[in-house]
């Protein structure tokens, strides 16, 4: 199996990246904040809890994630190895899942932080506001989600570091060298 983590604020490209890398390494994908998405529009139990808590931008709490995100990954048994996006977002979410991964004899290898300085994010936010006239409302909850990227969940990366498992790769440049830096890191 292959079990990779993907880190990086909202804007630094997770999101192509992700699809390059479950393409290339036939892993499950699986975005705690897409699977919030479909509860919240679907308005199951789930959804309807976490609702308010998302729309302001905050992290939603850590026995929430983290069920969901077992749930999730049991219903995948046969997959060969998981790409987490989005998750884990605190030190306690990274512990729930190695020890998710020990209890299915593996482990996450590699954690790829994408690098982008919350500056360089927010000069993005700015320049689209600029460019389309008005502050928006999406505007307003993506720098909430970016502040909550630069206070809390930086704070895993170490976790990672301690257990040699983190590589940052520069997440601002050509959308296709970056993904062939991440490839060089998981291939070696
Ligand atoms: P994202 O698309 O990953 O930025 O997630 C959108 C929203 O879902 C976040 O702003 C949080 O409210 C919630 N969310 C997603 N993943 C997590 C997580 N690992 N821990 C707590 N809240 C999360």
């Amino acid at each position: 199996m292959l079990n990779i983590v993907l880190f990086g604020p909202p804007g630094a490209g997770k999101g192509t990246q992700s699809e390059k890398l479950i393409e290339k390494y036939q892993l499950k994908h699986i975005s705690t904040g897409d699977l919030f998405r479909w509860h919240t529009k679907n308005d199951t139990p789930l959804g309807i809890k976490v609702k308010e808590i998302m729309n302001s931008g905050e992290l939603v709490s850590d026995d929430i994630t983290i069920a969901m995100l077992k749930e999730e990954v049991e219903k995948n048994p046969g997959a060969k190895g998981f790409l987490f996006d989005g998750f884990p977002r605190t030190v306690a979410q990274a512990q729930a899942l190695d020890d998710l991964m020990k209890s299915m004899d593996t482990e996450i290898h590699k954690v790829i932080e994408l690098k982008v300085s919350e500056d360089e994010v927010k000069k993005r936010i700015a320049k689209r506001r600029e460019e389309s006239g008005r502050a928006d409302d999406a505007d307003d909850k993506l720098i909430k989600r970016i502040d909550e990227y630069f206070n809390k969940t930086v704070h895993v990366l170490p976790f990672y570091s301690q257990s040699n498992r983190l590589t940052t790769v520069n997440g601002i440049g050509d959308i296709d060298q970056i993904s062939l830096s991440i490839i060089d890191i998981l291939d070696n």
